[in-house]
């Protein structure tokens, strides 16, 4: 089906999508301008130029919503990074490397990159609308289940198609569409400045901190504050406090209510005591986030219960199932996230660490700065290929269907460089995240 852009903005504005920005074209700020859409069955439907971009810092780029003033962070890149030279200091893990070896070891990974972007196309768009398909009719299906909820059978075959749902929309629908893996295919309906996902937090919201602050400012600690989250002491060069005991308690505590966790982090409560943000914009962001949480409870906590309640008289289970089925995709969307970027040998890094950085640098502290979740295809699926996590860092905005061919060339490439590469089964990754979690509750040992 073809779009013009007026039948485009007429299907946007009965999506339930958010409203405003189309989709324009995908350009970057270092790679060159991607080719022109595949035939993937939708063509450019939307008006090139809609959505405009600034030349961000460090390749940053921010498309201004057109209709609502409102900008929303595309995925970094290490865009305006230098290819040759060398920081300040390199992390001791790649100390070894000369600033030749760097710089040639980016040229590697930018080859990588141009190689999945020449075979991009029809294929994986069919993938992304087949996930797609096949989330919407699980959440269908388990909606419908629970409606007839008193029955045990209906009750747990629609909490799991519900939890699957949920998952699959969060993992390898959501957090992929928001960082752009997915722009080049056009699709007004299937792009990172128009989707909204399943999730407290707005997807706007999420984009900035994740995008652009967690992403740009991977694991350098002071910078990003995903390590520990303001509330968790995550580094050993983080001053204990005795606070800090009850490490574990919070960190089981957000684990059930993860996506409220996000919510509240990503509004950066933090910026009003420093200055950085006013009270106005908090109130307007609480605005914004009020909103989504709102509509969030209104379909799970209200509609499903008391369309189950009408129908056969099984709102109190029905509501108790899609309590268990938001549960259920929290503590494992808290687990998947954990394991990216904590379990022990993940590195963490000093802000003197990317003064000077480099491309190649950029790409070793995205490599030895994350960690890998091995297992099989559908445990890979369940994560949103975040159990690529090392990849993803490296090039988040390539499709993650791609991540499995990409991980090869990355694994040869640190095995060749003398550089770790951080991988384990989930258990063991999960295991260590939270060794981590309970050693640093502690005061560090002395030496
Ligand atoms: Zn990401």
């Amino acid at each position: 089906m073809t779009l013009t852009p007026d039948r485009a903005k007429a299907k946007l504005l009965t999506s339930g999508k958010r409203p405003g920005a189309v989709a324009g074209p995908d350009t970057t700020s270092w790679a060159p301008a991607d080719p022109p859409a595949p035939d993937t069955g939708v063509s450019a439907g939307a008006s090139e130029g809609a959505a405009t971009r600034d030349a961000g810092a460090e390749g940053t780029g921010r498309r201004r919503d057109p209709d609502a003033g409102r900008t929303t962070a595309a995925t970094v890149r290490p865009g305006s990074l230098a290819a040759t030279g060398s920081p300040t200091v390199r992390p001791p893990a790649a100390a070894h490397l000369s600033d030749e070896q760097v710089a040639e070891l980016g040229r590697e990974l930018d080859a990588v990159r141009d190689a999945v972007l020449a075979k991009r196309g029809a294929s994986d768009a069919a993938y992304i609308r087949r996930v797609i398909r096949l989330q919407r009719g699980l959440e269908v299906a388990g909606r419908a289940c629970l409606l007839g909820a008193k029955n045990k059978t209906s009750w747990v075959a629609g909490t799991a198609m519900l939890t699957f749902a949920k998952i699959i929309e969060n993992m390898e629908i959501g957090h992929n569409v928001l960082h752009g893996q997915w722009d080049w295919m056009r699709d007004p309906d299937i792009h990172s400045t128009t989707w909204e996902w399943d999730f407290v937090t707005p997807s706007t919201s999420w984009q900035n901190t994740h995008n652009d602050m967690h992403h740009r400012w991977t694991n350098v600690v002071g910078k990003d504050r995903d390590v520990g989250y303001g509330v968790l002491r995550m580094d050993a060069d983080e001053p204990w406090e005795p606070k800090h005991i009850l490490n574990p308690v919070i960190n089981a505590g957000l684990a059930p209510i993860f996506e409220w966790g996000i919510a509240f982090y990503d509004l950066e409560v933090h910026k009003v005591q420093s200055g950085e943000k006013s009270l106005a914009e908090l109130r307007q962001d609480l605005k914004v986030v009020g909103m989504k949480a709102a509509r969030q409870f209104a379909k799970d906590f209200v509609a499903t219960p008391v369309a189950a309640q009408l129908v056969s008289g099984s709102g109190k289970q029905a509501l108790l199932g899609t309590t268990v089925a938001n549960g259920l995709r929290n503590i494992w969307a808290h687990a998947v996230i954990f394991c990216g970027h904590f379990p022990e040998g993940a590195e963490t890094f000093t802000e003197e660490m990317v003064e000077g950085e480099t491309r190649g640098d950029w790409y070793v502290r995205q490599m030895i700065g994350s960690s890998n979740i091995s297992g099989s295809k559908f445990m890979h699926f369940m994560t949103g290929n975040l159990s690529h996590q090392v990849e993803h860092h490296l090039f988040p905005d390539l499709p993650s269907n791609r991540y499995a061919e990409v991980a090869v060339h990355v694994l040869e490439i640190c095995a060749r460089y003398g550089l770790p590469y951080n991988t384990g089964p989930l258990h063991k990754q999960v295991g260590s995240a939270w060794a981590k979690v309970f050693r640093l509750a502690l005061p560090n040992k002395k030496k």
